[in-house]
């Protein structure tokens, strides 16, 4: 009897530690399933915070088309609602051809690269399939707001376009009256076709310099900058013009106080040198000129402006005169030897001083162009 007993408890002791153990391996697999879960949703916090500050879009979606997961960059650059989209297809996402076309072929073990107006913006699509373990499990998309080259490439077509245009008008009229005096077409008007040819030849020399000032500016070389006193730029400006505005019988004045910017001092002549030539060309006869020196309204900052008395400009060519030869009245620029880049130019003079220029006109009235640059500290 007490030996049964005896076995008994060997037994249940025996059992007791087998359990003990197993609960152990128990609580040491769910220790591990705690922290592997930890880690996963590290893992996803971590992936989530990466694709959440990813300026890119990014869209990730099943071999159906729904969408497993898409930061909030691709659903702004594809102009869609702010909210959660996973789970839903990406056709409610976006409708673009593109995308869908991208995808498609990405879910049939393709990459693709395209290109897509998204509204306003101009994005770069790339698609590419997922695998695991050899099966296509879904593919992945990313969008790429390329606005800006988009942009800067349109405005180089469309220059070199206009380039060409712009250099063929003059060429074309030198050419025609070279010939008449060539073949003896021209007759008693000879001396006048040789004065029409050299005038042209001018305005082609002016163009092209224009032409190459404009594509310097563009390749933004480093500019020495100083302290440089505006007020002596301005009046060295208005001494160099003052036998041409006198020519048109307009007056010129630099008033303010004297003025001290950050600048590079050539630039700035050639900056003024603009302003104040269109402002005596487009100014009414016995009209007058004013270019003022003022602290601008940001401390740390100084304008000038011209002001005119001439023919103004229309509110709507306010933006559009800084553009690359847009003339608001293109014979009354080639009357006066405009090449339409002057304004370009100035802006661009600006820019590379970190400054600003605005434009206020009053048709009939006149025009005032102001300039505002960092003062110098
Ligand atoms: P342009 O060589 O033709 O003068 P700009 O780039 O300097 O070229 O100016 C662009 C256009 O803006 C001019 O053709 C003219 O129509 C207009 N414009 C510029 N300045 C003035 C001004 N002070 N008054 C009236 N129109 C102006």
């Amino acid at each position: 009897m007490k030996k049964r007993i005896f076995h008994k408890l060997a037994f249940l002791g025996a059992s007791a530690v087998a359990i003990t153990v197993l609960l152990g391996k128990i609580q040491g697999q769910q220790r591990m399933i705690r922290r592997q879960m930890e880690e996963l949703a590290d893992d996803r916090g971590t992936i989530k915070a990466i694709t959440g500050n990813m300026r890119e879009g990014l869209i990730m979606v099943s071999p159906r088309g729904t969408i497993l997961s898409v930061n909030s960059s691709a659903i702004a650059l594809l102009g869609a609602a702010p909210g959660d989209w996973a789970g839903r297809d990406i056709g409610e996402l976006s409708q673009l051809p593109e995308l869908s076309a991208a995808l498609s072929s990405a879910l049939e073990g393709r990459a693709a690269s395209l290109t897509a107006w998204c509204g306003q913006l101009f994005c770069r699509l790339f698609a590419n399939p997922v695998y695991q373990e050899r099966e296509l499990t879904g593919a992945i998309l990313l969008i790429l707001d390329d606005t800006e080259r988009e942009k800067s490439e349109k405005l180089r077509r469309d220059f070199s376009a206009n380039v060409s245009h712009e250099l063929r008008t003059p060429l074309t009229s030198i050419s025609g009256f070279a010939e008449m005096i060539e073949t003896g077409m021209a007759g008693e008007n000879t001396r006048d076709f040789a004065g029409r040819i050299t005038r042209e030849s001018a305005r082609l020399l002016t163009l092209i310099d224009d032409i190459i000032r404009l594509s310097r500016l563009d390749e933004h070389a480093p500019t020495p900058m100083g302290r440089v006193s505006l007020t002596a730029v301005c009046r060295e400006v208005l001494t160099n013009l003052s036998l041409v505005a006198h020519r048109r019988g307009v007056t010129m004045k630099l008033q303010g106080p004297e003025v001290w910017v950050r600048g590079n001092a050539r630039m700035l002549e050639e900056l003024m040198t603009n302003l104040c030539e269109n402002a005596i060309k487009y100014n009414r006869e016995e009209g007058s000129v004013v270019v003022e020196t003022a602290a601008g309204s940001v401390p740390g900052t100084v304008t000038v402006t011209v002001r005119d008395t001439g023919i103004g400009i229309p509110a709507a060519s306010f933006q559009r005169v800084f553009e690359r030869f847009y003339r608001v009245d293109k014979s009354r620029s080639k009357q006066t030897g405009g090449t339409g880049l002057g304004l370009s130019i100035a802006k661009h003079l600006v820019e590379c001083h970190q400054g600003s220029i605005s434009l206020e006109s009053t048709l009939g009235e006149g025009s005032a162009f102001t300039v505002t640059l960092p003062e110098a500290g």
